[in-house]
């Protein structure tokens, strides 16, 4: 299996050739050449197996150049109970992602969220992390990981890196902008590979740090600088694993449908959904749901795909869907222009530049309910008001994000016998105040993390100085 660029100016490679880098050297992502298919068969056959097993039946379809045997250790030690343990009471943690059904055969949430650090974002950073690390000591190398965060995507990255061989991690974090528990996950960590930063300024100073740095080719090439970011085609291959076994556990035969609702930012979760379908999963609906920040719902309905600026995007109480701009989108497009990269390469001249484009009038737009996607959005009263019917309703406590979720997945009801799956993305201990406006309470904290904000904490504060954090780094690889 080779991998391609949407933008169709870079080589085809291999699957570990990919693997460490980011985008195309083109600018575009990469993609498999082609979708491989899952036969009647197969579907039949893996209804059974365990997580691990199923990853490793399905990663065996995209990764031919890491021997069979390395790959099924990777997976066996990457989806383990340890792991994925705070499942909700009741509920398996060895499913890893188990299904709780909130109306029997109807709605369910599937829980992606009980990595260590609560999101679902573990599910493929904790794969990312074996995988750079047999990769690095195959070939000799190192990477040092250079990363900008205001929570989730920081905290996954660091938790899948911690004690990895040849794999230093540099993570800025806003200075007194994150709340207490996502501060005590980060800087609690006393792993000799992991440095925090904690920077004088927004999220975006600190981003602009790592844009800076990434942007001197000298400096990068020298010390080995490298990204964990959501257009990782990596990630996007483990996400892939658990649309599948989310239908296993909701249906009871491999000739039923099944309907995932998908709590979305930048597009990388709902587009392992898209390849799940491509790849011959019996997906009848992909609801695609987003906060204030619509820019995702605005295409599904009418066509315009049009990115917000910076000042545009607002700060909203589901902040891991806060995207002006959705980097995995141009994934879904390449499919949806039936793989013309010349088109992807005009749409995006235009995103490139700061515009928007309009598939209206195009043969796209006949093309495009074929792919079976639906949307909607949410707002924070809309969250708030979800936050508590459903803990009312079901006794279940929900995210912030998994509200969204939940909110839009009952404006699309499904016909009978679809079961409508919401992916829950994220453990509700995360977005506290949130918790407390809606329901006038604590949110609900797994025993193992009581106190984690008395833990020591590791974290060097500076200024947004680039050459300052450059020094940094340098006295640290
Ligand atoms: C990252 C994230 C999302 C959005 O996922 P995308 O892949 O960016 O669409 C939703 N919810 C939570 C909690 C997240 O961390």
């Amino acid at each position: 299996m080779r991998y391609i660029s949407t933008r169709g100016q870079s080589p085809a490679l291999p699957f570990c050739d990919i693997l460490l880098g980011g985008l195309a050297p083109d600018g575009g992502l990469y993609l498999p050449e082609t979708y491989p298919q899952v036969s009647r068969a197969e579907l039949d056959a893996w209804r059974q197996l365990s997580y691990a097993d199923l990853a490793f039946a399905i990663l065996s379809k995209y990764v031919d150049d890491i021997p069979a045997a390395d790959l099924k250790v990777l997976l066996d030690k990457t989806y383990t109970a340890e792991t994925y343990c705070f499942a909700r009471p009741g509920d398996n943690p060895a499913d890893i992602t188990p299904i709780h059904w909130l109306e029997k055969d109807k709605l369910a949430l599937q829980e992606l969220s009980n990595g260590p650090t609560l999101a679902f974002k573990d599910m493929a950073m904790q794969l990312l992390g074996n995988l750079f690390e047999y990769v690095l000591e195959k070939r000799g190398e190192t990477i040092n990981i250079l990363g900008a965060t205001s929570g989730d995507t920081g905290s996954a990255a660091e938790y899948a890196m911690r004690g990895k061989h040849n794999v230093k991690v540099f993570m800025l974090s806003p200075h007194g902008k994150m709340s207490a528990f996502q501060r005590a996950q980060m800087y609690s960590l006393q792993d000799a590979n992991i440095y925090n930063i904690a920077v004088t300024g927004m999220f975006d100073d600190a981003q602009d740090v790592v844009k800076a740095v990434s942007n001197d080719a000298e400096f990068k090439a020298k010390y080995k600088i490298g990204a964990v970011n959501s257009i990782n085609w990596a990630r996007v291959l483990a996400q892939i694993v658990y649309y599948f076994k989310g239908y296993f556990a909701a249906t009871g035969s491999n000739d039923q449908q099944v309907s995932f609702c998908v709590p979305s930012g930048n597009f990388g979760n709902i587009c392992a959904g898209h390849i799940a379908r491509q790849m011959g999963l019996p997906i009848a609906q992909l609801v695609l749901a987003t906060n204030e920040n619509d820019v995702l719902d605005e295409f599904f309905k009418t066509g315009v795909y049009r990115p917000r600026s910076t000042a545009e995007t607002s700060v909203t109480s589901s902040p891991s869907m806060d995207i002006s701009k959705a980097s995995n989108f141009e994934r879904f497009v390449f499919d949806l222009v039936g793989r013309d990269a010349a088109v992807v390469r005009d749409l995006w001249k235009q995103v490139d530049g700061g515009g928007a484009f309009d598939l209206r009038g195009t043969p796209y737009m006949d093309k495009l309910p074929g792919f079976a996607f639906v949307s909607g959005k949410s707002t924070h009263a809309d969250r708030l008001a979800t936050i508590k019917a459903v803990h009312e309703q079901y006794g279940v406590m929900i995210d912030t994000h998994t509200a969204d979720g939940v909110k839009v997945a009952k404006e699309h009801p499904q016909p009978a016998g679809v079961p409508l799956v919401v992916l829950e993305t994220a453990l509700p201990v995360k977005f506290a105040e949130t918790i407390r406006e809606a329901l006038g309470r604590e949110p609900e904290r797994p025993a193992a993390l009581e106190g984690i904000e008395n833990l020591p904490q590791q974290v060097e504060v500076m200024a947004p100085d680039v050459a300052a954090i450059k020094a940094y780094m340098v006295a640290r690889i």
